[in-house]
């Protein structure tokens, strides 16, 4: 079998890729190791900065997005039993939208597979051939049977824990991480939201997030130990946890509810240089990932894809390598600017176990900078709503 360009993972990356690439004409498969359905049952990301809507705008898919959406104009920060709102739209002119990755990702399905598009799902053992020359393949076993395909390029969209990284061999690749000593324990409820704007809350007793997915499914975060196990939180120890850590006045407002969904993500920074290998390109998780402050992890993914797209749609319509060849200097350049953003709001609302009671006054007075600072606030938004690509 043979395609232009093998896209080995079907989370958001490689799905958007696919349908961007099908737009310009550009053929592709689509290698997924899970099912559709369990693909679409994980709950991640909610918040699409512009650059991501755009896209979507641009594959094609952006029909129940725009009619569903939320579009959010700022955000409010709390602290010291206090809250403040940064004005994303009088800072920056921009907004962000709220519409949960599962949404976005079931909308790339229905439309890769109204288009015929070729995924196959459940494919195991895959591995990358000859990406220094100019006929890489890529193999895989799906059903018990052994398949390859031939392609001019392999899009690596597996995610961190998939191969495409790892298939650079190990002496060319550098990564750099920060762990973090704590988790998010998250929440989802079928219970009106807090407010109609995020909530990023920081307490002495650990970080909150009071976010949503649409008017009545709320998503809610609270920091915990790595050691924690879901299992361990009862609803009634969340939800009396979280209204410890926001303004009383808010603590007053939520509505409280069963959980219908409860995961621990831990924190992480990430990166691997460089994103490409030969006629290898990876993109999103599979070259990095952030701390879930701030909601970059989606957009930084989105931005690879676009990246690679055009470049992609640059040597097959007007026949130059320029953008193939600078795909990972440039992608690179966003992906260190998304880190620092995360790494720093995630540094400046979190509780560290080794801060000392002068870290704590330091974090307090960033965040009273924020409060009172209108250069502050517009950084802050111009990060939050995305840099340009
Ligand atoms: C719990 C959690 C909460 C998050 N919350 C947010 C948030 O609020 N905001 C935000 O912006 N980001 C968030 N993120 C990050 C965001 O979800 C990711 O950045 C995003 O999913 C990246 O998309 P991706 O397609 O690059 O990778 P993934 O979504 O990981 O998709 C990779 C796909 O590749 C498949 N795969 C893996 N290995 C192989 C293989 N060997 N062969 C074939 N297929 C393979 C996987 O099954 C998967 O479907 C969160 C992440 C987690 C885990």
């Amino acid at each position: 079998m043979k395609t232009q360009v093998v896209i080995i993972g079907g989370g958001p990356s490689g799905l958007l890729l696919a349908q961007l690439l099908h737009v310009q004409g550009i053929s592709s498969v689509v290698l997924e190791r899970k099912t559709k359905e369990y693909v679409l049952g994980r709950i991640r990301a909610g918040v699409l900065e512009r650059g991501l809507l755009d896209l979507m705008r641009e594959a094609g898919v952006s029909k129940r997005m725009d009619a569903e959406g939320f579009v959010h104009n700022g955000t409010l920060i709390a602290y010291d039993n206090k809250t403040f709102r940064i004005d994303f739209a009088q800072l920056t002119g921009n907004s962000v939208m709220v519409y949960g990755q599962t949404e976005v990702t079931r909308d790339l399905y229905a439309a890769r597979e109204a288009a015929g598009g070729n995924i196959e799902f459940e494919v195991e053992d895959v591995e990358i051939h000859d990406v220094k020359s100019d006929a890489p393949f890529v193999t895989f076993q799906v059903g018990g049977e052994n398949r390859r395909i031939e392609c001019d390029f392999v899009a690596g969209c597996d995610g961190f824990h998939g191969v495409s990284r790892q298939s650079i061999p190990q002496e060319k690749r550098q990564e750099f991480e920060k762990t973090y000593p704590f988790g998010w324990l998250g929440i989802l409820s079928e219970t009106p939201p807090l407010d109609h704007e995020l909530i990023y809350a920081n307490s002495p007793r650990g970080f909150a997030l009071c976010s949503m997915r649409n008017a009545n499914l709320s998503r809610y975060y609270i920091q915990c130990p790595l050691s924690d196990k879901p299992e361990d939180w009862s609803d009634d120890a969340f939800w009396l946890e979280l209204k410890r850590r926001i303004p009383a006045e808010q603590a007053a407002k939520l509505v409280t509810g069963p959980s219908i969904e409860k995961s621990i993500a831990p924190l992480r920074s990430f990166v691997c240089e460089p994103m490409q290998w030969g006629r290898l390109f990876l993109c999103g998780d599979a070259a990095h990932i952030v701390p879930p402050t701030g909601a970059k992890g989606l957009n930084t993914a989105a931005s690879d894809v676009q990246y690679l797209y055009s470049a992609l749609r640059q040597y097959y319509h007007e026949n130059d390598t320029a953008g193939i060849d600078g795909y990972s200097e440039k992608a690179l350049v966003r992906v260190w600017k998304a880190e620092r953003f995360s790494w720093w709001f995630s540094s400046l609302l979190h509780s560290f176990p080794e801060q000392s009671e002068f870290d704590q006054k330091m974090q307090l007075s960033e965040l009273e900078f924020l409060r009172t600072n209108e250069s502050a606030q517009k950084a802050m938004a111009e990060n939050y709503v995305g840099l340009p690509y």
